[in-house]
């Protein structure tokens, strides 16, 4: 077997980093990671455009320590909803500034999309909980932003979203339409069951966390056309908050000798979806 991380982040200032990430992946028989970029807030920078743009060069060294281990790794860059809902709630009335900042993220990500630095924008998207609604409506308005330079770059795109089932679903898909955007480029990231299954119906790749009971219900409810992911964010300060990439594997394979899923339904979630949606070819 193979295994494959569809979605974690590496801090190497004040976690494992990168490298020993994939060390420690790689002896689990792991062989891609789609590396996606930390909130300078994690990082010890401010939070502005330098802030980014300083976090985006760490990002790139993770990726590159995690290249030289020898794993297939796509590099993702973008705003997380929870930044840009800490910079509304603190000033609600700020939004064209904030907005402004984020655009200028945007096209600096695209600059090194199109420079082939980074492989797509992600994550961002929308808060999973209650906040207040200039947050809801900044970081949509930042989410189409970012969905158009994605179609313009024709680059990869992991949305961070509400989990509200058919209701998440079906506005991604609108958005999608009316930009004529290719939905094969997008990753609805850390789906619940019942998104999930709309997602499904609709033709979108998701990802599921690596845990044991929603790997249990997803192994018995969902086709085999998703990617699991760890959403590792190497915080020893906040542990249990995801899983480590190790522990995704640990689980698939319990499951595994548990008779809840076989070998072939296995390997297309570790490699014949990542190979087909990324475009990579395994080892
Ligand atoms: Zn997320
Ligand atoms: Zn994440």
């Amino acid at each position: 077997m193979l295994f494959a991380d569809g979605h974690l982040h590496t801090n190497p200032v004040k976690g494992l980093g990168a490298r020993t990430v994939a060390k420690k992946f790689k002896e689990v028989n792991g062989w891609f990671m789609v590396l996606v970029g930390l909130s300078p807030k994690h990082l010890g920078f401010d939070m502005n455009f330098d802030g980014y743009v300083k976090s985006i060069d760490v990002l790139l060294k993770e990726c590159e320590a995690a290249r030289e281990e020898g794993l297939k790794v796509i590099c993702l860059s973008g705003i997380h909803p929870a930044d840009i809902d800490d910079l509304i709630v603190r000033n609600p009335r700020g939004g064209e500034k904030i907005l402004d900042m984020a655009q200028n993220i945007l096209n600096h990500i695209g600059k090194l999309v199109k420079n082939g630095l980074i492989d797509g924008i992600g994550e961002i998207g929308r808060p999973h909980y209650k906040t207040i609604p200039e947050s809801f409506i900044a970081n949509s308005i930042i989410l189409r932003y970012a969905l158009a330079l994605a179609r313009d770059l024709n680059c990869f795109v992991h949305l961070h979203l509400e989990q509200g089932g058919y209701l998440t679903v079906l506005d991604i898909e609108s958005i999608v339409k009316d930009y004529n955007i290719n939905r094969y480029k997008i990753v609805l990231h850390h789906s619940d069951i019942p998104t999930s299954e709309e997602a499904l119906k609709r033709g979108f790749i998701f990802t599921i966390p690596g845990k044991y009971q929603v790997l249990k219900e997803a192994f018995r409810r969902l086709s085999p056309d998703y990617i699991v992911e760890s959403d590792f964010i190497d915080d020893p300060k906040r542990p249990g908050v995801s899983s480590y990439p190790w522990q995704i594997v640990e689980n698939q394979l319990k499951l595994l000798h548990e008779n809840v899923v076989d070998e072939s339904y296995l390997w297309r979630l570790n490699v014949d979806n990542i190979a087909r949606f990324y475009n990579v070819s395994p080892p």
